[in-house]
């Protein structure tokens, strides 16, 4: 095995123990140009964004990168089919324009292009319907810079194809099959982009939870313990549902989303992601997406969450698990049952309230956009809802309007063009000498992590223990939770999970 605390010094913005020391002795008391609260995607891409933009940055997380919404989303990079049904042509522009960026130049490594099908089965007009939307979708990516040649054009399939691509849709028919981006992993994304912005010099505190901003002084609390406070020229709430907590002007509607997580032969191990309409919708749909280790995530639902947002993880509704099951269940030879789900997951989407709605959104979540929103309070700037796809265009927008404000840093976003780390053009990917699957999440930095040990963390699982100890070396992993919730997704079938716990114990002890 190589030096281990090589590997965390020479990898850029690794997020090792002794960075950690650094960030943490730099933050107490320390003044900042922006401070970020909250981890996730968004936080991490206005990190990253300021940071590049030659800021001084603090991103602040009150759990861990990740821990919220941007590790529950579908994983899919959406160029956005779904807006055009809205009639949301902007949106939907915005949509592609950013998943091509992601796809070629942020994170070719972590996203691939998946097909959908719509069968038949589920009626020959829903999938004349998804035909057409296909080719608007299409003609939206031929429409905006790299789109060209990213994604192969929709297309009607015959029965044999259908059969190919998800066996166990019922025979009979062809089907229509387009094409969109989907993620290896959402919180790989996340923590991709912190490390990034660790590199660009941004110090990265996990563990540290923002209670209260009075002008230019920011209050902390570190691992729920010490009271620290900061000084920031500018705050950016990227707290996504909890928005609220530090902006109460904020209006936000969360609406659940759950999935269940089934293996991937119940559907007979397909190839594309089975796509079937919520009864009654034309622009809802459940997906069946498979998975690169042998599950199939079945999603998604839309359920409003009033009142105040709790910390805890949302779990999906007894009623929300029957309406996947239901919905999928009408285009399959035989039927999926509860006892075939082995996890589930929920999260909660960071919806805005229209200006001017009353003070709820009337019991149709499924029907507020999924535009941002961006809002100063004093010297706080919010910047909560959209979607992960669009997370970098969010991002930008944040921090011109931060450097408007302050007066300093880069008037222009570089981050269009910047890889973050492990990324490298397809070819450059090809000829990385380390097995498929990590190079998928890790990109070119997946060599170092195959070095740290191949062995499973558990029997029968790709899951590597050299996957465990990068992530505590070089990815800020400070507790199980980190290794097999967000750096890992072993904790999304629990029975799995349970398995692998002594094993990440016994490296947070000793990761070398
Ligand atoms: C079920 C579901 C499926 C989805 N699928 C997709 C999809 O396929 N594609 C897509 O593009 N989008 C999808 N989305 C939308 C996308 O997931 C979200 O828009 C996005 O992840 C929101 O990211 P965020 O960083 O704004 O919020 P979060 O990821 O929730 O990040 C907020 C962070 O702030 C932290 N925090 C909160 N309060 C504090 C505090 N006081 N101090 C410090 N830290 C704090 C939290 O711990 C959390 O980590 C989906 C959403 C849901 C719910």
């Amino acid at each position: 095995m190589p030096d281990p605390d090589a590997v965390a010094n020479t990898l850029p913005g690794a997020l090792s123990a002794a960075r950690r020391a650094r960030d943490g002795a730099a933050v107490e008391g320390g003044e900042f140009d922006v401070v970020v609260v909250g981890g996730g995607v968004t936080g991490a891409g206005v990190a990253l964004d300021a940071a590049a933009r030659g800021l001084s940055v603090a991103l602040l997380e009150r759990a861990d990168l990740a821990a919220g919404t941007s590790r529950w989303s579908s994983k899919l990079v959406h160029g956005g089919l779904r807006y055009l049904a809205h009639g949301e042509l902007g949106l939907a522009r915005e949509s592609a324009r950013e998943r091509a960026v992601l796809m070629r130049t942020t994170a070719p490594h972590l996203v691939r292009p998946l097909a959908f099908l719509v069968p038949d089965a589920a009626g020959r007009d829903v999938s004349a319907l998804a035909g057409l939307g296909g080719r608007l979708g299409d003609a939206v990516r031929l429409s905006v810079p790299g789109g060209r040649g990213s994604l192969p054009a929709t297309r009607r399939v015959d029965g044999a194809e259908v059969a190919r691509l998800v066996p166990a849709v019922r025979r009979g028919g062809g089907g229509v099959v387009f094409w969109d981006g989907q993620l290896a992993d959402d919180a790989r994304l996340v923590v991709a982009l912190a490390r990034t912005a660790a590199a660009f010099g941004a110090r990265v505190l996990t563990g540290a939870r923002v209670t209260g901003v009075d002008g230019a002084q920011v209050s902390v609390l570190l691992d729920g313990l010490e009271p620290v406070t900061l000084r920031a020229g500018a705050v950016v709430n990227a707290t996504g549902v909890w928005a609220q907590q530090l902006s109460p002007r904020v209006r936000l509607a969360p609406s659940r989303g759950s999935h269940l997580v089934l293996p991937a032969d119940r559907l007979g191990s397909p190839q594309a992601a089975l796509t079937v309409p919520l009864p009654g919708s034309r622009s809802r749909y459940v997906f069946a997406l498979p998975q690169p280790r042998g599950l199939v995530y079945l999603g998604i639902t839309d359920e409003p969450v009033p009142g105040p947002v709790p910390d805890d993880d949302p779990v999906p509704g007894d009623g929300e698990i029957a309406q996947l099951l239901e919905t999928v269940n009408r285009v399959l030879a035989a039927p999926l049952v509860p006892g075939d789900v082995v996890g589930a997951y929920a999260g909660l989407r960071p919806l805005v309230l229209p200006a001017g709605a009353g003070s709820g959104p009337g019991g149709a979540t499924a029907d507020l956009s999924r535009r941002h929103l961006l809002a100063w309070d004093g010297p706080v700037l919010t910047v909560t809802g959209g979607k992960l796809t669009t997370y970098r265009a969010m991002a930008e927008e944040a921090v011109d309007a931060v450097v408007e404000r302050l007066g300093r840093g880069a008037r222009r976003s570089p981050t269009a063009r910047l890889p973050v780390v492990g990324a490298a053009p397809a070819v450059a990917l090809s000829r990385v000498a380390a097995p498929a699957r990590l190079v998928a999440r890790y990109g070119t930095e997946a060599p170092a992590v195959a070095a740290l040990g191949c062995e499973p963390v558990v029997e029968g699982r790709p899951e590597t223990v050299g996957e465990l100890r990068f992530a505590v070396l070089a990815e800020g992993a400070r507790s199980v939770a980190d290794l097999l919730d967000r750096r890992t997704r072993l904790g999304l079938v629990p029975a799995e999970r349970e398995r692998a716990v002594p094993v990440a114990e016994q490296v947070l002890a000793d990761p070398r």
